[in-house]
């Protein structure tokens, strides 16, 4: 097949979220595979500062977004033989970091910067003369792609057999945009009305992309559930229903060379379900790192995530002055909301030797934590999917989650009896109900080593790899397609 992915953040290049390690894995994926793959990035300002042997593929094209026509330069990165990355460079809209907001406010042009990327990365392609069998679409960023292939039909041929999938990461982001952008957008009354664009007299981005998109997906089987109800529908639920039938959840899987404590040139010695009590060098180096006491037995929880709303830290943050009585450490690393950041800041000042914080994306941090912890705290409200959980288990970290989501499909609760599961799950998002499974993991830490050892071993054993999931997004690109050819 010939597929591409449009995409807000891709690893290695920029990444906020799990997004950025979804579409980036799928591409080399794919290209594993053997399909030919094309990735689709703005050219964000510390792409550009990383960029070497990239060249330029096309000079100023231009782009015609309502009566404006915009010109951009297209880079080009080739990684591996069937995977090729172009990125759009138009600076007025990419040359800026953070790239969604400035730390308190999303940018109140985000619709029209994503427009405008939606929009080239189609005029590129037809540009490149590459037909595409399916283009894979993500969260509001790319939600207009779907919309322009439609008209595009109308237009010319070009895109005719192309299929386009918007797989939806995570719906409380809709790109909420102010109607005078419309024009800009290509969108005329027609489109802004209720059942497709239009909810609460703004453009919402996403709701107007999975109305134009030949298949959805999503990102685990019970996220797939959730968006059909509220609240998980985040006020889309009821137009989301209209197309349940072409919704499939699937859940994400890990890189398993860049996440495996075999291969990790981040931690210090390199263990396996076999190996684990190598797993304590690590553990020190964390506790060296981040300025803790050096005691291999108090136990270790770590964070690591978005500080966002959606990640559970205001009611992780109303328990600290609790759980931090007890013996334990705490590990936080996160970027995002300027309160939690100061309030998470400040701990280390507060509980010196007990709590070690970094506020920022680093990712060999990341690494050192979910080897060196022994337990990760995952209290989120709600997960599409999570990844941080399976890196955790890959580890032999079991995760303590809010049984939601993607969380709920790959954590089992730890049941001593019967010998099974791979965390600690609680399914009331309150404040006691996460103290009391942080008090839960503590006592078999502390009572039922034996036990708790098995569980790891039994997450480390897990297969989060893609293998799985690639046959189904395999499934859902093969079905978009014959449909869009009409053989069905
Ligand atoms: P979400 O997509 O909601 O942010 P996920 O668990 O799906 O949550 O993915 C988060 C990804 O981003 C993981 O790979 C995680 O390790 C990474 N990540 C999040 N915050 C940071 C940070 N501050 N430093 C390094 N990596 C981070």
């Amino acid at each position: 097949m010939k597929i591409v992915i449009a995409s807000s953040e891709a690893v290695p290049f920029i990444q906020t979220g799990g997004l950025g390690d979804v579409a980036g894995n799928l591409a080399v994926e794919f290209s594993e595979a053997k399909h030919e793959v094309i990735l689709l990035l703005p050219f964000y300002k510390s792409i550009r500062a990383k960029a070497k042997n990239y060249s330029i593929a096309i000079k100023k094209k231009s782009i015609q977004m309502g009566d404006v026509v915009l010109e951009c330069n297209v880079w080009l990165y080739q990684p591996m033989n069937h995977l090729r990355v172009y990125f759009i460079e138009y600076d007025y809209y990419f040359n800026r970091e953070p790239i969604y907001d400035d730390g308190y406010n999303a940018y109140f042009d985000n619709g029209a910067r994503f427009a405008f990327f939606s929009k080239a990365c189609l005029d590129i392609l037809v540009h490149l003369s590459f037909k595409p069998d399916v283009v894979l679409c993500n969260d509001w960023q790319t939600a207009l792609i779907p919309y322009y292939l439609k008209c595009w039909e109308w237009k010319n041929h070009f895109f005719k057999n192309t299929a386009s999938i918007l797989a939806i990461h995570n719906i409380s982001y809709q790109g909420q945009t102010d109607l005078s952008f419309s024009k800009y957008m290509g969108l005329n009354w027609m489109q802004v009305r209720e059942d497709e664009f239009e909810a609460l007299q703004a453009i919402n981005l996403l709701k107007g992309g999975f109305f134009y998109a030949d298949q959805i997906t999503t990102v685990s089987p019970s996220y797939a559930e959730e968006i059909l109800m509220e609240p998980g529908g985040y006020g889309l639920s009821p137009y989301l229903n209209r197309r349940k039938d072409d919704i499939a959840g699937i859940l994400n899987g890990i890189d398993t060379k860049e996440w495996n404590p075999m291969l990790d040139h981040y931690i210090p010695k390199p263990y396996n379900h076999n190996t684990l009590k190598n797993k304590v060098f690590s553990k020190l180096k964390l506790q060296e790192k981040f300025l803790l006491k050096k005691d291999q037995l108090v136990p270790v929880f770590g964070f690591i995530g978005r500080l966002a709303y959606q990640k559970g830290i205001d009611i992780l943050a109303k328990c600290l002055d609790d759980i931090l009585q007890w013996d334990i450490q705490l590990v936080f690393l996160g970027a995002g909301d300027r309160y939690y950041s100061d309030l998470f800041g400040n701990l280390p000042k507060k509980y010196p030797g007990k709590v070690g914080t970094y506020i920022g994306f680093n990712v060999e941090l990341s690494h050192l934590i979910e080897a060196g912890s022994d337990f990760f705290l995952m209290p989120s409200y709600f997960e599409p999917c999570g990844l941080n959980q399976m890196y955790s288990m890959t580890y032999g970290t079991l995760p303590i989650v809010h049984a939601i989501g993607g969380l709920k499909d790959t954590v089992e609760n730890f049941d001593v009896k019967n010998n099974r599961g791979t965390g600690f799950a609680f399914n009331d998002m309150t404040e006691d109900a996460l103290k009391n499974t942080i008090g839960w993991a503590l006592h078999s830490w502390y009572h039922e080593k034996e036990a708790l050892k098995k569980a790891q071993i039994r997450a480390m054993k897990k297969d989060f790899s893609w293998k799985q999931s690639i046959k189904q997004y395999d499934q859902v690109f093969k079905s978009a397609i014959a449909r869009k050819k009409g053989w069905h």
